[in-house]
């Protein structure tokens, strides 16, 4: 709706081999808010997450950024170093982005503070100490050290209990009052229906549907597209 868009993907196609894994994709990500890019399994969304954060090609198709856009991903399986502390494991991504001295101690200091109490206390113990649902925050936490404007969060909720499904998302939630574009890539439309304010449809890597949440009329179509039928 209203807000600039953060990046365009105009004809988007991603082959591996032979395989297509994306075809025909126009998108366009708009500033402060929740997208929602939702299939089932192969539909393509792990693809689709690398190529909004830049770090795959498309085949053919434009990827077009207004400036120059900072982004950070949040890959499946979250891919933390489980020996280092919490606290190392946020160092080093400050290294990786080129953030050291003060300024990185001032970005841990924030990672940590949108962290949860029980994680914001525990910045010494070793990754694999924390639960499955905290581990997820600190690879969330640990992306925010790059200082990204848009967040590519590929299956936030994989091997979550509900309940910390739920903090998962809220704190991702507020992410967006700071002015970060989000972009959660979820495998279940009901929960991408109850966190996004847009959500697109993958099905065998092309767009079925695109809407908000808001219209009531999105969520039939929405689950139409997710299962290929029309
Ligand atoms: P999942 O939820 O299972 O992770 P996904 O929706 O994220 O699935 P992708 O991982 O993007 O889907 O995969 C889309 C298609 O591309 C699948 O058929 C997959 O096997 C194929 N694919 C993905 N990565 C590669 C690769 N590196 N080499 C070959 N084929 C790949």
């Amino acid at each position: 709706t209203g807000a600039a868009p953060v990046l365009t993907l105009s004809g988007v196609t991603r082959r591996y081999g032979g395989v297509t894994a994306l075809t025909g994709i126009d998108l366009v990500v708009r500033g402060g808010a929740i997208l929602a890019v939702v299939g089932a399994n192969g539909a393509g969304k792990s693809t689709l997450g690398q190529i909004l954060h830049g770090t795959l090609a498309p085949t053919t198709g434009e990827r077009t950024v207004p400036d120059l856009l900072r982004s950070s991903l949040v890959p499946e399986g979250r891919a933390l170093f489980r020996t280092l502390s919490v606290r190392e494991n946020l160092e080093v991504a400050g290294y990786a982005a080129g953030v050291k001295g003060r300024e990185l101690r001032s970005r841990i200091d924030d990672a940590a503070g949108w962290l949860p109490e029980r994680v914001r206390t525990r910045l010494e113990l070793p990754a694999a100490a924390l639960s499955g649902g905290e581990q997820q925050l600190l690879a969330v936490a640990r992306a925010l050290i790059a200082g990204p404007r848009l967040l590519v969060v590929d299956e936030p909720a994989l091997g979550l209990a509900p309940a910390l499904v739920d903090e998962v998302y809220g704190r991702i939630a507020r992410l967006t009052e700071d002015g970060v574009t989000v972009v959660v890539l979820e495998q279940l439309l009901t929960r991408a229906l109850t966190v996004a304010h847009e959500v697109v449809v993958l099905h065998e890597g092309a767009i079925g549907a695109t809407g908000s949440p808001d219209d009531p009329t999105f969520a039939g179509r929405a689950e139409r597209a997710y299962f290929g039928s029309s």
